[in-house]
């Protein structure tokens, strides 16, 4: 099983973009209205464990909340391999350096191009663990913020999320090909323009290469179906 885990992935820009590969045989919306906040680290760990984990995560220390392997579906596979993923495997220190240059930026001591950069450098990063993963475990969980964290300061740049998409996109066909395992492209929220910048919306999206039948699934549903295969 196949599993790219898209942050803001956005289902409107999908459709701006004609993202073919990302429209698998399945796709939609998911419903988030179980949720107050759209936080990133919430919503992964509700897929992870198939529980509204809202209450559990406090916003301050959101970034450091952990999850055991058995509260996750990822547990009930002999061998998986989670790249990146909030709350369970997340690489601290290329994170904490997003942030770091985030902040710099409002601050005014560093420039959008140099926060852009390290985004790009670590999602390169991630896409090399990623697909050297795959046939060798059960599941493979990689985990992507390009959308998410290029979006923040330039959702409303087209030429900057066109790039963005046309890369997730063309993810998504390398998987494809690379494959034929069930495979579930999935993002925790969508995201909204203010401004030139972008903020965390309730349009999430999902997409299988096979039939499921789901409508407006909820995160939190894909527990069931994917505990010990889908
Ligand atoms: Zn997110």
């Amino acid at each position: 099983m196949i599993i790219l885990a898209l942050d803001a992935l956005d289902s409107d820009m999908i459709t701006r973009y004609e993202c073919k590969n990302l429209k698998q045989v399945e796709y939609g919306q998911t419903n988030l209205s179980d949720f107050q906040l759209e936080r990133t680290v919430v919503l992964w760990a509700s897929f992870l464990t198939g529980k509204n984990m809202e209450p559990r995560i406090p916003i301050e220390t959101q970034w450091q909340f952990k999850l055991k392997p058995e509260e996750t579906f990822l547990s009930s596979f002999k061998s998986y391999k989670g790249v990146d993923v909030p709350a369970f495997s997340l690489k601290e220190k290329n994170h904490a350096e997003e942030r770091r240059l985030l902040k710099n930026f409002f601050d005014k001591e560093s420039g959008v191009e140099e926060y852009d950069e390290l985004v790009w450098k670590n999602h390169d990063e991630n896409k090399k663990d990623f697909f050297n993963s795959l046939g060798h475990f059960d599941v493979v969980l990689g985990y992507f913020d390009l959308a998410d964290a290029i979006g923040h300061l330039s959702f409303g740049i087209p030429e900057k999320m066109r790039r963005v998409y046309m890369e997730l996109d063309e993810m998504m066909r390398e998987t494809k090909s690379s494959l034929d395992d069930f495979t579930l492209a999935i993002s925790d929220h969508g995201m909204k323009e203010v401004g030139r910048y972008g903020d965390h919306s309730r349009n999430g999206f999902y997409s299988t290469n096979r039939r499921l039948g789901l409508s407006l699934p909820r995160i939190t549903d894909f527990y069931d179906l994917l505990k010990g295969g889908a």
